[in-house]
């Protein structure tokens, strides 16, 4: 007597699969770094018995993703209700960021950009400033820098639309693409503290090493502030952070997509710890 084959996975499930395969495949990730797919309903992140047969897009020779260090001081609370007119005041903030004139960057954009994703979702994407075709769109995180964030999201089975809420330090783009001034940080940071405040994440990810300077107020380099859980303030709330690369910086650097994928898992971790609390 022989097994029978296994039953064939659904449409959507095979859908989702693909999805993370060709996440994994933009991240560069060789087979011995990507977590096994789990099966519908699963946690993301959760393991399944499959194997994984899709071709190796390159030989494996990146180290394992770092051990995950917690300041033992740190203490995810419960998420705060939000404002029961939360998203008609971000609204009204979009409004405001709009006809800012805070600082000089006002008389060089050509719109501001406020946000994308989803303002109810647990986590917050903040990376610094918007670039040219973000400038042009009005839109967050969008051309090439955009699409390997939402690869990044993919690997972790989550989409913006459901699952984060993105945002910048500063709402309106450098001229050249130049870094942010710090009194440009300065000036726009209010705006920043107030979205945050009302979209209340229980998460962030915080992109880049000028954003990260600017939300954990530190001069440290993304090298020292990566691979451990920092904490942001919302509404008298510590909430973790955890620091990787900007997309952009990896489309330029290839070499540091592993880091950023060790930066994933750790997010990934705390998003698991957050979940088993509430
Ligand atoms: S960067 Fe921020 S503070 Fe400066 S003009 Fe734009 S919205 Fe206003």
């Amino acid at each position: 007597m022989t097994d029978s084959p296994p039953d064939p996975l659904p449409p959507d499930e095979q859908a989702l699969r693909a999805k993370r395969m060709r996440a994994y495949t933009e991240l560069g990730l060789g087979l011995a770094l990507r977590p096994r797919l789990a099966p519908t309903g699963a946690s993301p992140g959760a393991e399944s018995p499959d194997v994984i047969a899709a071709p190796v897009p390159e030989p494996v020779t990146r180290s394992v993703p770092e051990p995950v260090t917690r300041p033992v001081t740190m203490l995810a609370a419960p998420r705060p209700s939000r404002p029961a007119d939360a998203l008609a005041d971000l609204e009204q903030l979009a409004a405001e960021v709009a006809d800012c004139q805070g600082c000089g960057l006002c008389t060089t954009r050509r719109q501001t950009v406020f946000a994308a994703g989803n303002p109810l979702a647990e986590l917050a994407i903040v990376g610094e400033a918007p670039g040219a075709e973000e400038d042009r769109s009005g839109q967050a995180f969008v051309g090439n820098a955009g699409k390997l964030l939402d690869s990044m999201l993919a690997s972790l089975g989550l989409n913006r639309q459901e699952h984060a809420y993105i945002c910048n330090v500063i709402k309106c783009r450098p001229p050249d693409n130049r870094d942010p001034a710090p009194e440009e940080v300065a000036s726009c940071e209010p705006f920043l503290q107030r979205q945050l405040g009302l979209v209340r994440p229980r998460v962030i990810l915080v992109l880049g090493r000028h954003a990260a300077q600017a939300l954990l107020r530190t001069e440290s380099s993304i090298a020292s502030l990566r691979g451990r859980i920092h904490a942001y303030e919302v509404e008298g709330r510590q909430v973790p952070v955890v620091v990787t690369y900007h997309p952009a910086y990896l489309l330029r650097n290839l070499g540091d997509k592993a880091k950023a994928w060790a930066d994933l898992c750790l997010l990934e971790s705390e998003r698991q710890r957050i979940g088993s609390e509430r």
